[in-house]
């Protein structure tokens, strides 16, 4: 799971980072409204945190620009300003949760959990004929069951949940094979071929596209 920190308190952000690490997530951060905008715009991440005051753009303008184009990520709010018109205002803005400094770390991580476990509905992906059900974790063509591995299984979910977005070859081996994994990229090519074969995908422009030099999309025709 990635995050992205915007925060232009240095010492803030190597707490969270060095806190969220230990649990098993991948941290970015940025340090002006401006620069995490453009992040959060081009880059995948499963949630943001984001500080209300910042340099060049504000927490909340950022909040608001980002939600103009993209709804499901979730958004939480860490910030000094506590008074109910404030929350209504970041909340206004898009935000999904709101947490106020200091906050105890243990807090936010709960919170973190519930907004990506709220943010994983719906449960059937779909992909063409291709349907993905991420709680059985059954997979169809059709009316037709596929047997996956896990790998397989984790693989294509994450290329669906990011359906026609550009998924690079690093994020999923982040988010798939896991930060501390040994993995190296090639081992992407391997399961994605085994994908093709077992999807019934036989050309390459079929649904699982490369994206040379990048990595892959998933595509409707
Ligand atoms: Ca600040």
């Amino acid at each position: 799971m990635r995050i992205l920190i915007v925060e232009d308190e240095a010492g803030i952000v190597s707490f969270l980072k060095q806190g969220l690490e230990e649990e098993g997530f991948v941290v970015e951060s940025a340090s002006d409204g401006q620069t995490g905008l453009q992040l959060a715009l081009t880059e995948h991440y499963d949630l943001l945190l984001l500080d209300w005051m910042l340099p060049k753009l504000s927490g909340i303008e950022l909040c608001r620009s980002f939600r103009e184009q993209e709804s499901h990520t979730p958004v939480i709010f860490l910030t000094a300003k506590d008074t109910v018109q404030d929350t209504i205002t970041g909340l206004k803005s898009g935000a999904n949760d709101y947490i106020k400094k200091p906050f105890h770390f243990e807090e936010l991580l709960e919170r973190i959990r519930v907004q990506l476990r709220s943010s994983e509905t719906p449960h059937v992906l779909t992909l063409g004929p291709i349907t993905v059900n991420t709680e059985t974790h059954e997979v169809q063509i059709g009316i037709t069951p596929v047997s996956l591995t896990h790998k397989e299984f984790q693989l294509l979910e994450y290329l669906l949940r990011h359906k026609g977005k550009v998924c690079k070859r690093h994020h999923i081996l982040d988010s798939v094979w896991g930060m501390d994994g040994n993995a190296d990229s090639g081992v992407i090519d391997v399961y994605i071929n085994a994908l093709r074969k077992k999807l019934n995908l036989q050309r390459e422009e079929d649904y699982i596209q490369t994206i040379r030099g990048v990595g892959y999309i998933a595509r409707e025709k």
